[in-house]
């Protein structure tokens, strides 16, 4: 095989260099437990400081605010299960949207199972957070409302200041699944009044099994791991010094190359969406068209299988990903593309895309001739689409 494009970023990224080299010495010559008192540990205390130093600095909070878990997956659920758990006396209504990831949709079931209500508010055709709906559902007992920072599927980034604000209004606690945004698109934690916020070193070329919740101050959240003390007593476990470090470069890489980084991604996206809107008829556009993370392409093909069009991208050495993607190989359309209003059958042949830094033109130009040619042979094979044809042609 000659070519072979990455393109599903949005499901993990490679380790940089630059992170590996940084992690190596906490493997070998710098082992030691941080919490252990000789100087031996001291170099990894300090590492793992310098580290949340870095995260903390990223989305302007406190460094004590930030603490490390074994990755998106575990801050989302400490975020809504320790909330619920403190602040049941105030109530038991929880808010959250249609289009979160299954790490929240899931720990909000097992919520249910506990006696709280949730309620999961519309997004848009574009994807975007019905503000006026989340108004409506507001109730004196709402404890929280969690909404992703943007979706992993569309890429829409949601309106996350607003939504601050109106939960501040309310005195509600306001959580942001950041897993697809940290380090990839600016946040600022006091501005956008988020409380706490996930995220998750591999979606930015770290690695993985490391992330971190942060938890403002003044919050009375409960221990998610018990044991130790690490982590200010609030998440148990020695702490994942490689990781740690890992993370923090791969944060500090990403900050400092952000600006460079958004305006060149967004360039080739943009690209990519052009050339496959001219060179392909009967698709669509999923997510917002603007308000979208610079990595993502999300299209619709009418009269196509998603999963048939990955297996022969796979063929040609182009990894993407489709609707239903990370979900167990179940056939169920996504429910992401269900909730901005897509039909089954259109959900069905969706093509999730997502780019790093590295993916050039020169990919692109590649990517849409394999995949023209690819949906021209699964259409000329879909009955519907030659009744279709047929129809339209009188
Ligand atoms: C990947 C992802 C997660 C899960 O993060 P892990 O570190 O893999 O557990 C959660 N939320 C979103 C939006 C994601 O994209």
């Amino acid at each position: 095989m000659n070519h072979f494009v990455y393109l599903d970023n949005a499901a993990t990224t490679s380790v940089r260099p630059e992170v590996v080299d940084a992690m190596l010495p906490f493997f070998t010559e710098n082992f030691g437990n941080p919490s252990s008192v000789y100087d031996f540990a001291a170099k990894n205390k300090k590492a793992v400081n310098d580290s949340r130093q870095i995260i903390a600095d990223a989305m302007h909070a406190d460094i004590r605010d930030v603490y490390f878990t074994a990755g998106g997956s575990e801050a989302d659920n400490w975020a809504l299960i320790a909330t619920a758990e403190a602040y049941e006396s105030k109530g038991k209504h929880i808010i959250t949207s249609k289009i979160e990831h299954h790490a929240i949709l899931h720990t909000c079931d097992y919520l249910k199972t506990r006696g709280f209500e949730i309620t999961y508010i519309d997004v848009d055709e574009n994807g975007t957070l019905r503000l006026d709906r989340l108004r409506e559902a507001i109730r004196p007992d709402t404890i929280l409302i969690s909404v992703m920072f943007a979706n992993n599927e569309i890429g829409t980034v949601q309106p996350v200041k607003e939504i601050g604000a109106i939960a501040k209004e309310h005195g509600i606690l306001f959580h942001t699944d950041a897993v697809q945004a940290f380090g990839q698109i600016p946040i600022d934690v006091d501005e956008m009044n988020i409380d706490m916020l996930s995220a998750s070193a591999h979606k930015l070329h770290g690695p993985k099994g490391i992330g971190f919740l942060y938890i403002r101050k003044g919050l009375k959240l409960r221990s998610f791991i018990h044991g130790g003390a690490q982590e200010r007593k609030r998440r148990a476990g020695t702490e994942n010094v490689p990781g740690i470090v890992g993370f923090g470069t791969a944060v500090s890489i990403a900050v400092s190359e952000m600006e460079e980084r958004v305006r060149s991604e967004s360039e080739v996206r943009d690209y990519l969406i052009e050339k496959i809107e001219k060179a392909i008829p009967y698709c669509r556009l999923n997510g917002h068209r603007t308000k979208r993370l610079p990595n993502n392409v999300n299209f619709s093909f009418q009269f196509v299988e998603g999963e048939s069009l990955l297996i022969m991208l796979d063929m040609e050495g182009i990894c993407a990903s489709s609707g239903s993607a990370c979900t167990s190989g179940s056939l169920d359309p996504s429910h992401v593309l269900l909730a901005i209003g897509l039909p089954h059958e259109i959900a069905h042949g969706s093509l999730r895309m997502t780019l790093s830094g590295e993916t050039t033109k020169e990919d692109v130009d590649f990517v849409v001739e394999k995949l023209t040619g690819i949906v021209e042979k699964l259409r000329s094979m879909s009955p519907l689409y030659e009744d279709f044809i047929k129809k339209n042609s009188h």
